[in-house]
């Protein structure tokens, strides 16, 4: 039966088919697996008539009339509306500052409405209260919504609605589903044992708790089980291909210290304690017969490319241990073109001098230091730069997804190098690193060969060394799941010097906003550049009501230029632009071409534009604190003083001391933990980049869930056939083929 397409199970008009079909719900299965994202508690809805002052109740209303305004003493501009309930009382709501509110929910518009009950010249009124557009107001206690089980059941499932199908229907058909029969022959794939231990509901049960919870614990145990079995299988998988990484061979690099110190005493800097561990941890992993696949996670400044470089420098310049030819290459994969250019720069910087010859590799050009013809880099044919990979003149390749296109060849590929890893899909990852496997089947040279302690092996394969690096700093307890496969190194310290980046909020109210711009403009006249990050490309459309707010870049950039900054020039970029414009204004802002650069988030990552120490980000509650932060490192690549300005839309004492927490925080983790606890505030955006279920977020958080989870998977995927368990072996393989975690 779970197999079973919905259609055949129940009548559906063609409205609602679609609508299934967007929801993706096709099968019986499908539905049973469609959770609610929260419940309602009609004992919890307050109406108008039983409000008092100072209150924060929730009240289902519609709009019945609205209007801008302004205050009367204060010459304040303001949101006034009357609000009607399903009793038919009325109550006033006012949104100071927020004069936009008058558009944003016009007349007969229905709502969920939160907010503190003020009283005036005695007449009560919601002020700033929050809302949730809603498409009509639901029948309560007194209505017949689920009329047969009104008595007992206060909680009611809330599902995810689109247009043609209600959360309500949803309710209905999970109902039908069970009363047929749908849970009588599942099959539960989590072994017994476990359930036990971690006191987790079975399946059956789990299954109706989620969708018909009598109360909220059912609800909560149904929740942690199905959580626990996610954060399990992506271990279990994890874990098998960490295994099988293992079991692969790799050369072994054992560099010569001396050699090493010609690259630290050409640096002018000290290595950090958190890098010198990194170097250490590295180099243990290097020389061992297994392949490294570690993933280095830092802010950014924190000094992560000086570390690969290093890591580069050590493979290329070592012999590996029992070889019978020339010397290691490196890989190094980019997630765009601005970075891999950024990177390849670094590296002639860094290794040039040392004889090094590194290649770049894009979807559009290829380049190669050291030139025979030229001093630095020169533009080769793509052609020629594959005979120098493939024949080892060049040492080290960097590039964009190109580096994994057909025909890229290494000679001999010791260590892959993956930015931001999160960006590329698992088969590229899979790609680069099967590099020499490639090669052998298209050429048909000489067989790999495992290199051992003691010896050669014939036959074997050989992964190169895998070092990932991210600046996207995420929470320990995330990094455990998704990146279970990986050992993890952090760098929590910056390097001395760095001046902290000064960061304000700045609500939106025109006095504020002013005095952010002067500030700038006098770090403009220093001579200093800024960036402005918007939400948004082009001019939001007027009728969607909801994106008013929004600045687009395009639109703001227009503003700036007349209103706020005549005297300098403007830049503007964004992802509509081809990759040949976005480089060319990159290129402009770096040589300083333009002083300010009004962008979407397409600069979030590793581009260094030292002299830019400014930010304003717009819409700053829009994001989560991770992604801010990760904003703001734009500017601290400098020896200048920072500054960042966040322009939030401050509607609720959370976003206030959520944003606060970019101002207090040490470093990304703290903030990362920070975005974790406050998760499901739908303030965020870029939540997806994770490819965990919001489910399995809120496990997240619980370490003790993560933990338990992992030993788990740990010690069953010892029993290498998973012979004892079928069903949890027809899971993984499922979950094997259908995961996509970057
Ligand atoms: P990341 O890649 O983590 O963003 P980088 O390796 O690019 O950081 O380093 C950022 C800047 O800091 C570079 O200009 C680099 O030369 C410098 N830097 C790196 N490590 C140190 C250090 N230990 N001391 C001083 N400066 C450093
Ligand atoms: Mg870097």
């Amino acid at each position: 039966m779970l197999e079973t397409p919905l259609t055949k199970l129940f009548r559906t008009t063609d409205t609602q088919k679609k609508a299934l079909a967007r929801l993706g719900l096709y099968t019986a299965r499908d539905l049973l697996y469609y959770f609610p994202v929260r419940y309602g508690d009609f004992s919890k809805l307050s109406y108008v008539k039983d409000i008092k002052r100072g209150e924060q109740p929730i009240i289902y209303a519609e709009v019945k009339s609205i209007r801008a305004k302004k205050a009367w003493q204060s010459n304040m501009s303001m949101s006034e509306a009357t609000l009607v309930d399903s009793a038919g009382d009325t109550i006033k709501a006012v949104w100071y500052s927020q004069p936009y509110i008058s558009k944003m929910l016009p007349e007969g518009t229905a709502a969920k409405f939160m907010g503190t009950v003020g009283e005036r010249a005695g007449a009560l009124y919601l002020t700033n209260p929050e809302y949730d557009v809603i498409d009509k107001i639901p029948i309560e206690k007194s209505g017949d919504l689920f009329s047969e089980d009104k008595q007992e059941l206060l909680l009611y499932p809330v599902y995810r609605e689109t247009r043609g199908i209600t959360s309500k229907w949803l309710y209905h058909k999970v109902k039908k589903l069970i009363a047929d029969g749908a849970l009588d022959n599942i099959t539960d794939s989590l072994p017994g044992d476990i359930l036990q231990k971690y006191n987790l509901p079975s399946l059956t049960s789990a299954l109706v708790y989620i969708h018909a919870p009598k109360k909220m614990s059912d609800a909560d145990a149904a929740r942690k089980r199905f959580a626990f079995e996610e954060v399990f299988f992506i271990q279990l998988v994890k874990q098998d291909q960490k295994i099988a990484y293992q079991e692969s061979g790799a050369f072994i690099i054992n560099p010569d210290k001396a050699v090493l110190k010609k690259f630290t005493d050409r640096l002018g800097f000290e290595l950090t304690n958190g890098q010198k561990d990194a170097v250490t941890q590295i180099l243990q992993d290097i020389s061992s017969e297994t392949p490294m696949s570690r993933l280095l996670e830092g802010d950014v400044g924190s000094g992560k490319t000086v570390v690969a470089a290093l890591a580069t420098y050590a493979t290329v310049t070592t012999k590996p241990t029992g070889q019978t030819f020339g010397s290691l290459q490196v890989g190094y994969m980019a997630p765009t073109e601005i970075l891999a250019k950024q990177i390849f720069a670094d590296f002639v910087e860094l290794l040039g001098p040392l004889g090094i010859s590194v290649g770049l590799i894009t979807g559009k050009d290829c380049y190669k230091f050291p030139s025979k013809t030229e001093v630095g880099a020169t533009k080769i044919s793509k052609a020629q730069l594959k005979k120098w990979v493939a024949n080892g003149e060049v040492q080290v390749l960097v590039g964009t997804h190109a580096l994994i296109s057909k025909g890229v060849f290494f000679e001999n590929l010791g260590l892959v190098v993956i930015d931001e890893q999160h960006r590329f899909g698992k088969k590229q990852r899979a790609a680069l690193r099967s590099k020499p496997q490639e090669k052998k089947e298209a050429v048909q040279e000489k067989t790999p060969t495992k290199i051992t302690k003691k010896g050669l092996v014939d036959n074997t394969e050989i992964l190169p060394h895998l070092l990932s690096l991210t600046a996207t700093p995420i929470p320990r307890t995330l990094a455990l799941t998704i990146y279970g496969d990986l050992d993890l190194t952090v760098l929590d310290e910056m390097p001395p010097g760095r001046k902290k980046v000064i960061t304000t909020l700045v609500e939106p109210t025109q006095d504020a906003r002013e005095d952010a711009y002067e500030k700038i403009r006098a770090e403009l006249q220093n001579g200093r550049q800024a960036y402005v990050i918007c939400p948004r490309i082009f001019e939001a459309d007027p009728s969607k009501t909801k994106s008013l707010l929004v600045k687009s870049a395009v639109a703001e950039a227009k503003r700036l230029a007349t209103d706020v900054f005549p005297e300098y020039k403007i830049g503007v970029l964004h992802s509509k632009l081809k990759k040949d414009e976005k480089n060319e204004v990159m290129r402009q802002f770096s040589k300083h071409e333009f002083d300010i650069l009004v962008s979407t988030t397409v600069v979030e990552v590793g581009v260094n534009v030292p002299n830019a120490t400014n930010i304003i980000i717009e819409g700053a509650e829009r994001y989560g604190l991770s992604q801010l932060h990760q904003l703001r490192g734009r500017v601290i690549r400098s020896t200048h003083q920072p500054y960042c300005y966040l322009f939030a839309d401050i509607k609720s004492e959370t976003t206030k001391e959520r944003l606060d927490a970019l101002r207090t925080a040490k470093n990304g983790f703290e903030l990362a933990e920070y975005d974790l606890q406050f998760r499901g505030t739908g303030e965020m955006m870029g939540n997806k980049q994770s490819g965990v279920s919001d489910l399995a977020m809120e496990a997240i958080k619980n370490i003790k869930l993560v933990e338990a989870a992992r030993n788990e998977a740990q010690t069953i995927i010892q029993d290498a056939q998973l012979s004892k368990y079928p069903a949890l072996k027809k899971q993984f393989e499922y979950v094997q083929e259908h995961m996509y975690l970057e």
